[in-house]
């Protein structure tokens, strides 16, 4: 058949022929969304999920995984072809944007107590106001023993929130600009509120000036055996309490927290575990700390994803060298785009945005002004992947992020590229990024999985 002559790219509904797999697909995706909100609890699914499937921690076995300290995890299946022909590889991220305790949380506050927080990642801060939290984290005990949390989720467990300025009283706000109104240090979350019933201190005031915060230490103690001092070195987040869920009359949408990355790493874990191999060897790799700048042991700067190759090319590698596996991989960076806006279309280029619906988007590079802060993909790769995409007639679409200067990000991209394999950056579309309530088309979820899919069984 001759091509047409213009480009115009699909909508995914428009060619879907069995809409109840893509909402039995979505279903699956929003368990999981409502299950993993932080990057060790996405990590422990990803481990538990591979280990049902038969994957081993012995690097010599043909299916293999590895984590690091419960935030970062690697999996790989080998193919018939050698490992000197690289990985098809896809990488996402298993963090995203919330507000951790800080390290000495507690302050009694006229009639409450209140944690601080210091926010991770990039967020609006208002979006976090007036609006039910959870708690999720671990505290860990002197003597190493772990204690993880999660409060808030079921419906007989109590939220946490930070309140929210009275429109009555914000006159002078209103006339601030976003940054100024909405301060780090007042993202205070109200824990408690009810002073300890204590005879002894009865009538006299001043030995006990911290009556609620009293109170919380008693009942935390009480039922976690916990003292102040434990909350100093424990990772608690707060995070949007409930469930993920279907979103419009027509259930054409997840709505959720965190689908900036997980949506890629849902995906990607589905992809891998599905393939059919046709003779690649396959890996993925979900990496922390994305939303802070990849630093970090278990982020994509870390050597952790150079070892666990290293160690493959040496059980599955023969003569492949470290250098040679890199050089010939060819990854995809897994990572969500910013859908064009329906109520801020000004800020995108509508030619080159991204629209909810039209399949996993590809970003031949990110990064900010000139393409600062980005590697950026050669046309050969990228030209391979629509052949194969367009052969298997999956929709696919290409954006950059908002208009040329409007601003901009970064993703893992550059970090796969620093060892020199191709790489391209490609994912669904959401809208509300990095919102405590994200939307994603179900039509690009069911896409995007089948593009990963390709990617691996080519
Ligand atoms: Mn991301
Ligand atoms: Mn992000």
């Amino acid at each position: 058949m001759q091509k047409p002559l213009a480009y115009t790219p699909k909508n995914v509904w428009e060619t879907l022929t069995r809409r109840e797999e893509v909402d039995a697909l979505a279903t699956r995706y929003i368990d999981f969304l409502s299950r993993c909100k932080t990057e060790r609890e996405t990590v422990a699914y990803v481990c538990e999920c591979l280990a049902k499937a038969g994957f081993s921690e012995d690097f010599t076995k043909k299916s293999v995984f590895r984590s690091l300290r419960g935030k970062t995890v690697f999996a790989a299946r080998r193919g018939r072809n050698p490992l000197s022909d690289g990985f098809a590889l896809i990488a996402a991220h298993v963090d995203t944007p919330r507000l951790d305790f800080k390290q000495r949380p507690l302050i009694e506050q006229p009639g409450v107590v209140q944690a601080k927080t210091h926010y991770y990642g990039g967020i609006r801060k208002y979006q976090w106001l007036a609006r039910p939290l959870a708690l999720h984290g671990v505290i860990v005990r002197e003597n190493g023993e772990k204690l993880p949390v999660t409060l808030g989720e079921k419906p007989d467990e109590p939220v946490f929130c930070i309140a929210d300025l009275l429109p009555h009283l914000a006159q002078k706000q209103g006339a601030q600009t976003i940054n100024d109104a909405f301060e780090g240090e007042k993202l205070n979350l109200v824990l408690a509120h009810s002073p300890a019933p204590d005879t002894k201190t009865k009538g006299k005031a001043d030995k006990k000036t911290e009556p609620v915060k009293d109170h919380l230490l008693i009942l935390l103690h009480k039922q976690y055996g916990i003292t102040e001092e434990d909350l100093i070195t424990a990772e608690v987040q707060a995070v949007p309490a409930g469930p993920a869920r279907f979103a419009g009359f027509d259930r054409s949408l997840v709505g959720g927290y965190g689908q900036d990355d997980r949506i890629c790493v849902f995906t990607a874990l589905e992809a891998l575990l599905n393939a059919k191999s046709a003779g690649r060897n396959m890996a993925v790799i979900f990496w922390d700390k994305e939303e802070i700048g990849s630093d970090g042991a278990t982020g994509a700067t870390s050597r952790f994803f150079q070892y666990c190759v290293e160690d493959l090319s040496r059980t599955w590698g023969r003569k492949a060298s470290t250098a040679q596996i890199f050089l010939a991989t060819q990854a995809i960076s897994a990572d969500v785009q910013g859908a064009l806006d329906p109520d801020f279309q000004d800020l995108h280029e509508k030619q080159n945005a991204a629209l909810l619906g039209y399949g996993p988007c590809f970003s031949k590079f990110t990064g900010s002004r000139g393409k600062y802060g980005a590697s950026e993909a050669d046309a050969e790769f990228f030209a391979s992947l629509r052949g194969l995409l367009n052969a298997k007639s999956i929709p696919w679409q290409t954006a950059e992020l908002g208009k040329v200067d409007a601003g901009g990000g970064g993703t893992v991209a550059l970090h796969l590229a620093a060892y020199g394999m191709q790489v391209i950056d490609f994912g669904p579309a959401l809208l509300s990024m990095h919102s405590p309530f994200e939307l994603a088309s179900c039509a690009d979820l069911w896409a995007t999985l089948a593009a990963y899919r390709a990617f691996f069984e080519d």
